[in-house]
Protein backbone atom coordinates (compact mmCIF):
# COMPACT_ATOMS: atom_id res chain seq x y z
CA UNK A 1 0.00 0.00 0.00
CA UNK A 2 1.34 3.20 -0.89
CA UNK A 3 2.36 5.70 1.79
CA UNK A 4 0.31 8.87 0.94
CA UNK A 5 1.21 11.02 4.34
CA UNK A 6 4.00 11.62 6.37
CA UNK A 7 4.06 12.75 9.91
CA UNK A 8 6.79 14.48 11.95
CA UNK A 9 7.58 14.91 15.64
CA UNK A 10 9.20 18.24 16.62
CA UNK A 11 11.66 18.37 18.55
CA UNK A 12 14.73 16.36 18.23
CA UNK A 13 13.20 14.95 15.19
CA UNK A 14 13.08 18.16 12.76
CA UNK A 15 14.62 20.79 14.69
CA UNK A 16 17.24 19.08 16.93
CA UNK A 17 17.98 20.45 20.97
CA UNK A 18 21.22 21.24 21.64
CA UNK A 19 22.50 19.54 23.64
CA UNK A 20 19.96 17.31 25.34
CA UNK A 21 18.04 18.77 28.06
CA UNK A 22 21.09 21.03 28.62
CA UNK A 23 18.53 23.97 28.08
CA UNK A 24 16.51 22.80 31.27
CA UNK A 25 18.61 24.39 33.74
CA UNK A 26 19.43 28.09 32.61
CA UNK A 27 15.67 27.90 31.27
CA UNK A 28 14.35 27.04 34.85
CA UNK A 29 17.18 30.21 36.04
CA UNK A 30 15.10 32.38 33.85
CA UNK A 31 11.85 31.63 34.87
CA UNK A 32 13.14 31.74 38.80
CA UNK A 33 14.90 35.08 38.21
CA UNK A 34 11.24 36.66 36.79
CA UNK A 35 9.46 35.25 39.60
CA UNK A 36 12.00 37.05 41.91
CA UNK A 37 11.40 40.24 40.09
CA UNK A 38 7.88 39.64 40.82
CA UNK A 39 8.85 39.90 44.93
CA UNK A 40 8.83 35.82 45.21
CA UNK A 41 11.36 35.36 47.72
CA UNK A 42 12.84 32.01 47.09
CA UNK A 43 15.90 30.49 46.31
CA UNK A 44 16.63 29.06 43.10
CA UNK A 45 17.43 25.86 44.63
CA UNK A 46 14.25 25.64 46.51
CA UNK A 47 12.34 26.87 43.47
CA UNK A 48 13.93 24.24 41.40
CA UNK A 49 12.89 21.72 43.88
CA UNK A 50 9.24 22.49 44.33
CA UNK A 51 8.90 22.95 40.18
CA UNK A 52 10.00 19.06 39.92
CA UNK A 53 7.83 17.76 42.41
CA UNK A 54 4.95 19.56 41.04
CA UNK A 55 6.08 18.51 37.19
CA UNK A 56 6.36 14.69 38.13
CA UNK A 57 3.25 15.23 39.82
CA UNK A 58 1.41 16.71 37.22
CA UNK A 59 2.67 13.69 35.17
CA UNK A 60 1.75 10.83 37.35
CA UNK A 61 -1.72 12.65 37.42
CA UNK A 62 -1.87 12.83 33.81
CA UNK A 63 -0.31 9.35 33.25
CA UNK A 64 -3.80 7.24 32.10
CA UNK A 65 -5.57 10.34 30.42
CA UNK A 66 -2.65 11.56 28.71
CA UNK A 67 -3.77 15.08 29.23
CA UNK A 68 -0.78 18.09 28.58
CA UNK A 69 -1.69 21.13 30.82
CA UNK A 70 0.07 24.21 29.77
CA UNK A 71 3.14 24.66 31.22
CA UNK A 72 1.79 27.83 33.52
CA UNK A 73 -0.24 25.45 35.67
CA UNK A 74 3.21 23.44 36.73
CA UNK A 75 4.17 27.30 37.96
CA UNK A 76 1.04 28.09 39.30
CA UNK A 77 1.17 25.19 41.71
CA UNK A 78 4.49 25.33 42.21
CA UNK A 79 4.34 28.71 42.91
CA UNK A 80 1.20 27.84 44.96
CA UNK A 81 3.49 25.17 46.95
CA UNK A 82 5.88 27.82 47.96
CA UNK A 83 3.17 30.02 49.42
CA UNK A 84 2.29 31.92 46.78
CA UNK A 85 -1.06 32.46 45.03
CA UNK A 86 -0.42 33.03 41.73
CA UNK A 87 -3.39 31.82 39.43
CA UNK A 88 -2.57 30.48 35.94
CA UNK A 89 -3.89 33.51 34.55
CA UNK A 90 -1.81 35.64 36.17
CA UNK A 91 0.46 37.88 33.77
CA UNK A 92 3.19 36.99 36.15
CA UNK A 93 2.94 33.20 35.53
CA UNK A 94 2.34 34.08 31.33
CA UNK A 95 5.74 35.81 31.71
CA UNK A 96 7.23 33.08 33.57
CA UNK A 97 6.74 30.86 31.05
CA UNK A 98 7.17 33.08 28.50
CA UNK A 99 11.49 33.46 30.23
CA UNK A 100 11.51 29.79 30.31
CA UNK A 101 10.55 29.26 26.62
CA UNK A 102 12.89 32.17 25.60
CA UNK A 103 15.43 30.70 26.90
CA UNK A 104 14.92 26.93 25.71
CA UNK A 105 14.17 28.86 22.29
CA UNK A 106 18.24 29.83 21.79
CA UNK A 107 19.00 25.42 22.41
CA UNK A 108 16.89 24.62 19.05
CA UNK A 109 18.79 24.47 15.97
CA UNK A 110 17.47 24.00 12.44
CA UNK A 111 18.41 21.11 11.15
CA UNK A 112 20.54 21.90 7.26
CA UNK A 113 18.46 18.45 6.61
CA UNK A 114 15.24 19.78 7.46
CA UNK A 115 14.77 22.06 5.00
CA UNK A 116 15.90 19.76 1.80
CA UNK A 117 13.56 16.94 2.94
CA UNK A 118 10.28 19.01 3.46
CA UNK A 119 11.00 20.58 0.24
CA UNK A 120 11.63 17.08 -1.54
CA UNK A 121 8.43 15.86 -0.16
CA UNK A 122 6.54 18.73 -0.44
CA UNK A 123 3.71 18.23 -3.13
CA UNK A 124 4.10 14.78 -3.31
CA UNK A 125 3.34 13.30 0.43
CA UNK A 126 0.56 15.10 2.64
CA UNK A 127 3.01 16.64 5.25
CA UNK A 128 2.05 16.98 9.06
CA UNK A 129 3.55 17.48 12.31
CA UNK A 130 2.39 15.90 15.71
CA UNK A 131 4.19 17.51 18.72
CA UNK A 132 4.11 17.43 22.59
CA UNK A 133 4.80 20.97 24.24
CA UNK A 134 3.13 22.41 27.04
CA UNK A 135 4.32 25.60 25.95
CA UNK A 136 2.39 25.11 22.18
CA UNK A 137 2.86 29.07 21.46
CA UNK A 138 6.85 28.16 21.33
CA UNK A 139 6.25 25.35 18.89
CA UNK A 140 4.24 28.06 16.59
CA UNK A 141 7.03 30.44 16.98
CA UNK A 142 10.13 27.94 15.96
CA UNK A 143 7.79 27.07 12.75
CA UNK A 144 7.09 31.39 12.08
CA UNK A 145 10.98 31.68 13.15
CA UNK A 146 12.39 28.62 10.63
CA UNK A 147 9.63 29.26 7.72
CA UNK A 148 8.66 25.51 7.98
CA UNK A 149 4.71 26.33 8.35
CA UNK A 150 4.44 26.38 4.29
CA UNK A 151 5.50 22.66 4.13
CA UNK A 152 2.38 21.42 6.29
CA UNK A 153 -0.72 20.37 5.74
CA UNK A 154 -1.90 19.81 9.14
CA UNK A 155 0.27 21.10 12.73
CA UNK A 156 -0.94 19.75 15.83
CA UNK A 157 0.22 20.50 19.25
CA UNK A 158 -0.51 18.38 22.71
CA UNK A 159 -0.64 21.82 24.40
CA UNK A 160 -3.31 22.81 22.02
CA UNK A 161 -5.88 20.17 22.14
CA UNK A 162 -4.69 19.34 25.98
CA UNK A 163 -4.03 15.81 24.75
CA UNK A 164 -0.23 14.33 24.28
CA UNK A 165 1.46 11.22 22.75
CA UNK A 166 0.66 8.43 22.72
CA UNK A 167 -2.72 9.03 23.03
CA UNK A 168 -4.42 7.86 19.70
CA UNK A 169 -6.22 10.85 19.67
CA UNK A 170 -3.40 12.94 18.66
CA UNK A 171 -2.61 10.41 15.80
CA UNK A 172 -6.26 10.34 15.01
CA UNK A 173 -6.74 14.31 14.70
CA UNK A 174 -3.75 14.23 12.13
CA UNK A 175 -5.06 11.59 9.89
CA UNK A 176 -8.28 13.13 10.25
CA UNK A 177 -7.31 16.73 8.78
CA UNK A 178 -5.31 14.70 6.18
CA UNK A 179 -7.93 12.82 5.19
CA UNK A 180 -5.79 9.60 5.14
CA UNK A 181 -5.62 6.17 6.52
CA UNK A 182 -3.30 4.96 9.28
CA UNK A 183 -1.97 2.18 6.62
CA UNK A 184 -0.79 5.23 4.42
CA UNK A 185 1.23 7.04 6.93
CA UNK A 186 4.63 6.74 8.20
CA UNK A 187 5.34 8.56 11.36
CA UNK A 188 9.34 9.69 12.09
CA UNK A 189 10.44 10.33 15.49
CA UNK A 190 13.09 10.28 18.27
CA UNK A 191 11.44 8.53 21.02
CA UNK A 192 9.78 5.55 21.29
CA UNK A 193 7.98 5.69 24.38
CA UNK A 194 5.66 8.83 22.36
CA UNK A 195 6.76 8.56 18.81
CA UNK A 196 6.97 5.56 17.89
CA UNK A 197 4.56 3.52 20.21
CA UNK A 198 1.52 5.92 19.62
CA UNK A 199 1.97 5.78 15.64
CA UNK A 200 1.92 2.04 15.82
CA UNK A 201 -0.89 1.56 18.35
CA UNK A 202 -3.14 3.60 15.68
CA UNK A 203 -1.64 1.38 12.21
CA UNK A 204 0.92 3.73 11.31
CA UNK A 205 4.45 2.91 9.91
CA UNK A 206 7.13 4.15 11.91
CA UNK A 207 10.88 5.64 12.04
CA UNK A 208 12.88 5.87 14.75
CA UNK A 209 15.66 8.81 13.65
CA UNK A 210 18.42 8.58 16.03
CA UNK A 211 21.08 10.77 15.17
CA UNK A 212 24.42 9.44 16.01
CA UNK A 213 25.55 12.55 18.10
CA UNK A 214 21.94 12.41 20.40
CA UNK A 215 21.75 12.05 23.84
CA UNK A 216 18.37 10.55 23.59
CA UNK A 217 20.17 6.92 23.31
CA UNK A 218 21.04 6.97 27.29
CA UNK A 219 17.59 7.36 28.35
CA UNK A 220 16.01 4.50 26.50
CA UNK A 221 15.13 1.92 28.72
CA UNK A 222 15.65 -1.58 27.85
CA UNK A 223 12.25 -2.49 28.26
CA UNK A 224 11.42 0.06 25.99
CA UNK A 225 13.80 -1.06 23.56
CA UNK A 226 12.30 -4.69 22.85
CA UNK A 227 9.00 -4.00 23.45
CA UNK A 228 8.89 -0.90 21.40
CA UNK A 229 10.08 -2.02 17.15
CA UNK A 230 9.94 0.63 14.30
CA UNK A 231 9.58 -0.54 10.68
CA UNK A 232 12.82 0.98 10.70
CA UNK A 233 15.42 3.41 12.40
CA UNK A 234 17.53 5.97 11.00
CA UNK A 235 20.50 8.11 11.47
CA UNK A 236 19.61 10.62 9.64
CA UNK A 237 16.44 12.63 8.18
CA UNK A 238 17.56 12.29 4.62
CA UNK A 239 17.01 8.86 4.78
CA UNK A 240 13.80 8.15 4.52
CA UNK A 241 13.71 9.57 1.19
CA UNK A 242 15.17 6.08 -0.02
CA UNK A 243 13.02 4.39 2.21
CA UNK A 244 10.16 6.17 0.56
CA UNK A 245 11.05 5.52 -2.36
CA UNK A 246 11.31 1.43 -1.63
CA UNK A 247 8.16 1.64 -0.01
CA UNK A 248 6.16 2.48 -3.33
CA UNK A 249 6.91 -0.45 -4.38
MG1 LIG B 1 11.01 14.50 19.87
Amino acid sequence: MPIKAVLFDLFDTLLPVNGGDAFYEPALQKLHEILLGQGVKVSFEEFRQAYFEVRDKIYMETASTLEEPHFKVRISRTLKKLGYDFDVSHPVVAEGAKAFAEEFKRYIMLDDETVEVLRKLHGKYKLGIVSNISIPELAWELLEKFDLKKYFDTIIISGDINTRKPHPKIFEEALKSLGVKAYETLFVGDTLSTDIKGAKNVGMYTVLIKRTDSSKALFWSSKEKTQIQPDKVITSLKEILELLKEWQL
